[in-house]
């Protein structure tokens, strides 16, 4: 039954926040209608105004908190807070680990009707600021001055933003210094609207473990004006610079980077360790943005696939082949398969860089090239799935549930489709073993899973 609204757009009511929604909103409800407030925490009592009603649900903003929750943390007002992404600030990080935990457990038993699956304690950071390797902010001007931040939602204003919490301080500090300087250089930065002027992005990306650092500017015009003056200025400020890049883009998209790169300064790509794996990366490589993090996960994931040199295994979704590389130090034979051409090419690079002849990758989606393994005979002993958020295609579930690999090892950045996938595997013979969330991303809410999985006993 849909409930016609009890409030109306621009009521002010008090409330008590009940609940959060897997987006990180507070939820209050006035005779039974849920109302979401953002920054709203569980058990706080509030004045909210009503700004938008539905017919089954409406949203509020914040007015004023009467009783503050225990787990409110006090931050610095800080745009990343409001328009970059970290919807969980306010929240203590103990108090993010619940939830996404909490999360996980409650999307498992209602999806998946896995009521009495082992869920292990979210594996949380120790320090969870500052852990971003790569930004990419937007360029804009104000006063005669270049700025550089965040769009504020809805809109193509960008706020000029000094620190973001989550990103490493190196990369913080790159951002500002290439864009005074670029400033300095009297750069005019892009005008969307009349796709006129130079200065489009700013990227920096930093190696945690190596301490190099890649700025990338990136221009609409194939010409960057007092480039060698530029260069200059990042090499003396920023004395770990490895590598300068620029890149130009000069068509109307919100596709930040262009097809053409050009190297200004030192190398092309700059490297970083995961575990013992070391990687190349260039201005276009994917990369995992929490490197930390990704180790803890795909350390859990080589745990799970139980591997003694004998398997060979299938890593479908391997992107960049971070996960296939963890494997083959362990498999006999690692079979990556992904459908984006550059990441093959960086997955066979990062092959030979580290020295490992017994990873093998393939282009093309994981539901087309798996069954046509299958069918000429091809299987794997461990089958390591990484998909993104829309979850596995049914026929690679399928193919999964006829192969019969002894474990499956679920790698997911959403919980309610790795929920359903789950249901179709036990249906197909698998048993979930258990499942371990890990924070890849604190500060916002997303939440990372990987789940264990073994043929059930033929009976
Ligand atoms: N394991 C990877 C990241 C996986 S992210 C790593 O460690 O880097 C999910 C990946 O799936 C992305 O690289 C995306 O390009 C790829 N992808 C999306 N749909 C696909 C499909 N149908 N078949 C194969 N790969 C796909």
């Amino acid at each position: 039954m849909k409930k016609t609204a009890p409030v109306a757009k621009n009521d002010y009511i008090d409330v008590t926040f009940e609940d959060l929604t897997h987006d990180g909103a507070g939820v209050a409800k006035v005779d039974g209608y849920p109302i979401f407030i953002p920054d709203g925490l569980p058990g706080e009592k509030a004045k909210i105004k009503v700004i938008k009603t539905n017919k089954g649900y409406g949203f509020g903003r914040l007015i004023k908190l009467y009783e503050k929750s225990e787990h409110r943390i006090e931050v610095p007002a800080s745009e990343t807070h409001k328009y970059g992404g970290t919807q969980l600030q306010h929240l203590s990080y103990e108090g993010q680990l619940q939830f996404k935990e909490k999360q996980v457990r409650e999307v498992l038993s209602r999806i998946g009707k896995l009521e009495d699956v082992k869920v292990h304690p979210i594996l949380g950071m120790e320090e969870p600021w500052h852990y971003r390797n790569k930004a990419q902010v937007p360029v804009g001007e104000k006063d005669g001055k270049l700025i550089a931040g965040f769009f504020k939602p809805r809109s193509h204003e960008i706020v000029d933003t000094n620190e973001s919490l989550i990103q490493h301080p190196a990369v913080n500090e790159a951002i500002q210094v290439v864009k005074e300087i670029c400033s300095e250089q009297g750069i005019q930065a892009y005008d969307e609207a009349a796709h006129k002027g130079t200065l489009r992005h700013i990227m920096a990306r930093y190696g945690k473990t190596t301490g190099e650092l890649m700025v990338v500017v990136i221009t609409r015009t194939a010409d960057l004006p007092q480039k060698n003056k530029i260069v200059e200025e990042i090499v003396v400020r920023l004395p770990h610079v490895k590598s300068i890049v620029h890149n130009v883009n000069s068509k109307r998209t919100n596709v930040i980077l262009g097809e053409k790169t050009k190297v200004l300064w030192g190398n092309d790509v700059i490297y970083d360790y995961i575990g013992d794996v070391k990687f190349a990366i260039s201005a276009l490589s994917f990369y995992q943005v929490n490197p930390d993090q990704t180790r803890v996960l795909y350390g859990k994931a080589l745990e799970y696939a139980g591997l003694t040199g004998e398997e060979s295994v299938i890593d479908a979704y391997c992107g960049i082949g971070t996960i296939s590389l963890f494997l083959a130090q362990k498999a006999k034979k690692v079979f990556g398969v992904e459908v984006i051409p550059e990441a093959i090419e960086d997955a066979r690079r990062n092959a030979e860089l580290n020295g490992i002849d017994n990873a093998e990758f393939s282009v093309g989606e994981a539901e087309v090239v798996i069954p046509e393994w299958y069918k000429q005979g091809n299987k794997a002993n461990v089958l390591v799935v990484d998909p993104p958020r829309k979850g596995c295609d049914e026929a690679l579930l399928q193919t999964i549930i006829d192969m019969k690999p002894k474990k499956v090892v679920y790698v997911s950045c959403n919980p309610a489709t790795l929920a359903r996938d789950l249901r179709i595997l036990e249906d197909g013979g698998y048993k979930t073993v258990e499942v371990q969330p890990v924070d890849m991303f604190p500060q916002t809410t997303h939440v990372e899973v990987v789940t264990d999985l073994e043929l059930k006993m033929f009976n």
